[in-house]
This record gives C-alpha cells, structure tokens and sequence, in this order.
C-alpha cells in the first residue's frame, strides 16, 4: 500500500466507523450467526498474489460485520461493558498509526511519562492515596497475575523465581467464592495449584468473604505447617456484584503479614463518584488494585489500571534486566515492562488522557451515576410486576432477575428459554448467570450511549418476549 492508498484508506475506514455507530440502534445487539456460518464463506488457503483493498474492504463488509456482536450498542446490557468512547477511538488510531513499542523509556518516552502522570490522575480521581503508583497491564487477568506472582516471591523470601516451588511448603491465597476465574488462572500460572486457592464462604447483602473464616482458614493452615500468602479480595464480583469488606480483609492481612490484591475490574471506574468509595473503605491498606478503564469507563479495550503501593516489589518479581535491554538515561526512569509479564507492551495512556479531558470527570461521573439510578429504576419496574422475581438486588448498575410465568413447574428452563429468545429477537442483549444454584438473568447498565429511553425499551422488551414465550 502506497501513501496515497494509505491517505485514502484511512478516511474510508475512519468514514465507515462513523457511519457504524450512528447505525447501531438499528443493529441486533447480538450476532445472529450460527456457527461456522463465517468460516464457510472464508478461503481456506491464503492469496499467492496481491488482492484490491476494493475487494478486502468489500468481504469486510459483508462477511465479517454480519458475524460481529455490537459491544458499542447502546443496549448492550450483556457481562460487563468493553466501552470505546468515540475519543478514545480516536486515540487508538494515532496510536495504530504510530504503533510504538513501549516496554522502555527510550523506546518511547512520551508513552512512558505521559502513563505515569495518567495513572496519577487515575489515582486522585478514584480517591486513592499518594503513595500508589499505576501502571497500565493489558488486562485485569493479568494484573492479578503479576499480584499473585508478588504474593509468591514476597512470602519465599524471592526465591520462588530461582528455585522454583519444589520443596516449599504449600503456599495459601484467599479469596471468596465470587472472585473471577481469572483469580483462578493466575493462582495455576504461578504454580501454586488451584488446590491451595482457598474459596472462603460468603455472607449479607453484599456476598463478602465471612472474616471469621477468612482467620480460621489461616490459623489452621499456618498450623498445619502451610505458608498463607495472600488475600485477593473482590469489589464487584462478576456474577452478581459480590464485594468484600475490604477493611476487614486487610485487617486480618495485616496481622498475618499477608499481601492484598483487590480486583475492581469493573466496579472500579464508579469509584470516580466519591458516594460509591464506601463499598471498598479500606482500599488505601491494600497492597494493589486493578480496574479496567476499558470497562466501565470508556477507554478502548484494552487498558487495565494496575494501583501498587510496593512497586519495588512487582519489580523485584519481575524484572530482567539483560544487557540490551539496559538503558542509559537519567537515573530514575521508569520502564514498565519491568511491572508486567509481556515484555511488548502498547501506547495505551493515550486514549485515557484524550477521554478524561474530552469529557471531564464530571461527565464521567454524570455518566456513571445515570446508569446506577437507571438500573435501580429498571429493578424496581420488574420487581412491580407480579410476574418477575428480583433475585439480586442492584449493585452499582448490575441486578438479576427471573421471570417466573404462571403455574410454571420448570422455572430454569422458563428463563434459559427467554434468555435466548430476548437475545435471538437482538433489540437488547443480556446474560445468565448462576446464584446460589438458581439460573438467573443478569442485567448491567453500563455502555457509553445508552440514554433512559434504551432502559424503558428493554423493560418492554423482556416483558413482551416473556409473555409470549
Ligand atoms: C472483567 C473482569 C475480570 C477480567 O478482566 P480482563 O481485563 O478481561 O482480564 C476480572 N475480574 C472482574 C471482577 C471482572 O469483572
């Protein structure tokens, strides 16, 4: 592709992506795709010989846009949101046309420091204390790995990295039933085994960790000769909000020398609302958090906001310095692959500041605060009909419900049946999870442009495709 071709490409894709989300509320939410339908109409082998981008772009539009599920539609109400704010898309473009490498200062200086002021502002918006530095991991899943990892080396006195685990005595994390599986995948990863990831029962409202068992997990590991690690506390499960009491988890942390992650991946971005930071209280005795910006917040997948109040650990976790990677610069530069697992890591400060200062804190805030009075809005509609049960109730923006029909035996497959004709019909989208054993439909106010007439659709929406099931 030449430089003229490039120029006028790029208007085309950058006309098209305009066009795309000014369409969107006529799309279904939904890919109305069976599967395998895509890779029926894809070549098999690649093209020996250059093709048209006329005729890329073509096959674009037609074979790959009716397989695409809209997580930009305003009434995307499914997991959790992958917002990409229109600025923050236009933040990614310079970025792609750029594409640098940042996994050291001088491989891209402006990246580096314009990450590590970023991340401040992150903190002062989120009401964290001075004294957490950020930096900005590719996912939450990779966040908590890099804490796990920490928690590992930090309580073998960092020899897990050279000697490896064999010989050591079992080493114990602590989480409640309702983290990710993320938390799951990280505690396999860094070889400690999911058998010594101890799953502590929940209680109240909020589903949070019972403290007391959290202590009795401890002390009767401890006294069985295991070596207790760590604690990954949750704010904002993914199931149904589950949120610990994140002052109590440290308390308890603090007496037994453990490390504290604390995964907000979602919850997270609402903590820029000063009304909601009491649901992790607490949080400034944690050791790190991580939320995604890339959820909630509006900045383009991917992009997860990793707080540590020890970096020096991480790093010393983490990093490798061999020869040519050493840079030769002034003293006290930061280069942020040294906080991570992958070494290659993109620009990504750049869509977070275009987004805060397009839109402010205050109309993040006001954003966010919509979407909380929408969804208790929505709850308490669904809760006034006879028919709908409100199983969970809403945390932030996410509640569940049930459709419970009338003399129906069957209620599971009453609501396993809805959730797929809602999503076949393709006006909203939603997903099931389940709650204590129940199957229950799960519903999260949270993309960038839904607006309350999308939330007065959607209730009509369930109602009408309940009742005619
Ligand atoms: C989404 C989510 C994750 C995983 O985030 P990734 O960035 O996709 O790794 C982890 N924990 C919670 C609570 C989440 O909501």
């Amino acid at each position: 592709m030449n430089g003229d071709d490039f120029r006028e490409w790029s208007k085309r894709a950058a006309e098209w992506g305009a066009d795309y989300r000014a369409s969107l509320r006529d799309l279904p939410v939904r890919a109305q795709t069976e599967p395998g339908e895509i890779a029926a109409q894809l070549p098999v082998s690649p093209p020996e010989t250059a093709e048209a981008m006329e005729a890329i772009f073509a096959d674009f539009e037609t074979i790959i846009m009716p397989g695409m599920t809209h997580w930009q539609h305003p009434r995307f109400f499914a997991y959790f949101p992958a917002n990409a704010a229109p600025v923050s898309v236009i933040a990614e473009y310079l970025v792609s046309a750029m594409a640098a490498q940042c996994m050291l200062w001088q491989t891209s200086p402006a990246a580096t420091e314009l990450e590590t002021r970023i991340l401040d502002w992150l903190r002062q918006a989120l009401g964290l204390p001075q004294g957490f530095s950020g930096v900005i991991q590719d996912s939450a899943s990779s966040a908590t790995l890099a804490a796990v990892l920490t928690m590992r080396e930090r309580s073998l006195g960092w020899q897990g990295n050279e000697a490896g685990l064999s010989g050591q005595p079992a080493l114990r994390i602590y989480c409640s039933g309702e983290v990710h599986t993320s938390i799951d995948r990280a505690i396999w990863v860094a070889g400690i085994g999911q058998a010594n990831l101890v799953k502590i029962g929940v209680t109240g409202k909020h589903r949070a960790m019972d403290i007391a068992a959290l202590e009795a997990a401890i002390e009767n590991d401890i006294s069985a000769g295991m070596k207790p690690a760590g604690i990954i506390a949750c704010v904002g499960g993914t199931g149904v909000g589950g949120t610990d009491d994140v002052a109590a988890v440290c308390a308890v942390a603090r007496k037994h020398d453990l490390y504290v992650h604390v995964d907000a991946a979602w919850a997270g971005s609402a903590m820029i609302c000063p009304e909601y930071r009491e649901l992790w209280a607490g949080i400034e005795n944690a050791n790190s958090v991580v939320f995604n910006p890339h959820k909630w917040l509006g900045a383009q997948f991917d992009c997860a906001a990793h707080f540590i109040r020890e970096p020096e650990d991480l790093v010393r976790t983490l990093a490798i310095r061999p020869a040519y990677l050493q840079t030769h610069g002034k003293d006290g530069i930061i280069n942020y692959s040294e906080w991570s697992v992958p070494l290659g890591r993109r620009f990504r400060a750049l869509k977070l500041w275009f987004l805060i200062r397009a839109h402010g804190l205050e109309g993040l805030r006001m954003m966010i605060r919509n979407h909380v009075a929408w969804a208790r809005k929505l709850a308490a509609r669904l809760r006034a009909e006879p028919d709908f049960e409100i199983t969970s109730e809403p945390m932030l923006s996410l509640f569940s419900f049930r459709y419970l029909g009338k003399g129906v035996r069957d209620v599971e497959a009453l609501n396993q049946q809805l959730v797929k004709a809602i999503n076949d019909d393709g006006r909203i989208y939603v997903t099931q999870t389940i709650l204590d054993g129940v199957y229950v439909i799960r519903f999260q106010i949270g993309q960038f442009e839904v607006n309350e007439a999308d939330i007065d659709l959607a209730f009509e929406v369930i109602c009408e495709i309940a009742r005619n099931l």
